[in-house]
């Protein structure tokens, strides 16, 4: 395949106080023959209840656009919305919510060949920009989907602040998890003869970097969430031009997916639990897992598995099952023999740690 031609970027990127309020005027700046053609407005109920404003302006100012909520992430739903872009005309999809909005919408795009604009309500995960949509299947699974990155992201930095700080912290440890996620990149290809796609990497690294090293720890900050959401849309271009999820994820995500699908009755989100998970992965790796510790401490991002109500034994089974959650992905996890006593050492050190 061309290796020019096989990604697509977003024509658009803006991040900005308030942007909500005038986003037709930016659409119209960067893909002006947009502007008029029919549009739907995605979202999900609470948020069209709290933020009813925003978003009824934003209906307005692309013609009246309808807007529809969401019931579930759902492939499903996501054929269901396809189905009615087609059937109606409609040219263009906005996206305005969190994680699950946001990738029904882009795979409902995806599928219909609509332009998707993607204006997130948090910062939760990478999934932001990502060439995937994690949806709902039939039964209780999560799938992960190919699929085309949106045409444009409008961040406005008013509605990430007001997000649950929660989602914020979610959207650091995705970001942080690309320290682990890389080094196992990097073996994976040693291990297979194969190659990490350099610009892919430098992306990742430099989404990381930007985060790890940012100068300003005030979550509520406007200067953060600016270089929080490029790091995320970063991290997601990563995966379009590597044509896979590897330069954002590793052991640390196979942590947090063997939670998703053993013990579903967690609560923790994404980006919490592949933070916690980098710590190990830093240890299996031979990296000293400190920064990372202190990173999150500075954040007051808690990645001790207790609070969270799992404990050693389970800690132990998670890591476990993280090994055959993807069979075929090669990280640290693969050279690295199963050792529960490792395993209760790291957890007293995570507590202790606190
Ligand atoms: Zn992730």
């Amino acid at each position: 395949m061309n290796q020019h031609t096989r990604f697509n970027l977003p024509l658009c990127l803006t991040v900005e106080e308030d942007a909500f309020f005038h986003s037709d005027e930016i659409i119209k700046r960067y893909i002006p023959d947009i502007i008029g053609q029919k549009t739907i407005v995605i979202s999900e109920q609470f948020l069209i209840d709290i933020y009813r404003e925003k978003i009824m302006d934003i209906s307005s100012d692309f013609g009246g656009a309808e807007v529809m909520a969401i019931q579930r992430a759902s492939f499903d739903e996501a054929v269901a919305i396809a189905k009615k872009v087609c059937i109606e005309d409609i040219r263009v999809i906005i996206g305005i919510g969190g994680g699950r909005v946001l990738d029904t919408a882009k795979y409902a795009a995806h599928i219909s060949k609509a332009v998707y604009i993607c204006m997130p309500t948090s910062l939760s995960n990478d999934s932001l920009a990502s060439p995937f949509s994690v949806l709902e299947t039939e039964g209780a699974a999560r799938k992960t989907i190919a699929c085309k990155i949106p045409a444009a992201i409008i961040v406005d930095t008013n509605m990430i602040i007001n997000a649950p700080i929660g989602q914020t912290l979610s959207g650091i440890g995705d970001t942080i998890a690309k320290h682990t996620a890389l080094f196992d990149w990097k073996l994976s290809a040693a291990r297979t003869s194969g190659n990490v796609e350099d610009f892919a990497y430098a992306l990742a690294r430099m989404s990381y970097d930007s985060v790890y090293h940012c100068d300003e720890k005030d979550l509520k900050n406007h200067v953060f969430i600016r270089i929080l959401s490029r790091a995320l849309v970063m991290g997601g271009l990563a995966m379009e031009i590597a044509g896979s999820s590897r330069p954002c994820s590793g052991s640390e995500h196979l942590f947090a997916h063997a939670i998703e699908e053993y013990y579903p009755e967690i609560k923790i989100s994404h980006g919490l639990a592949v933070a916690m998970g980098s710590i190990p992965a830093c240890i299996f790796q031979g990296q000293s897992p400190d920064g990372l510790i202190g990173f999150f401490r500075t954040y007051g991002l808690d990645y001790h598995p207790a609070s969270y109500g799992i404990s050693e034994e389970m800690f132990a089974d998670i890591w476990l099952k993280a090994r055959d959650v993807r069979p075929g992905r090669i990280t640290i996890l693969s050279e690295t023999p199963h050792d529960p006593s490792q395993l209760r050492e790291i957890y007293q050190r995570m507590v202790e740690s606190e």
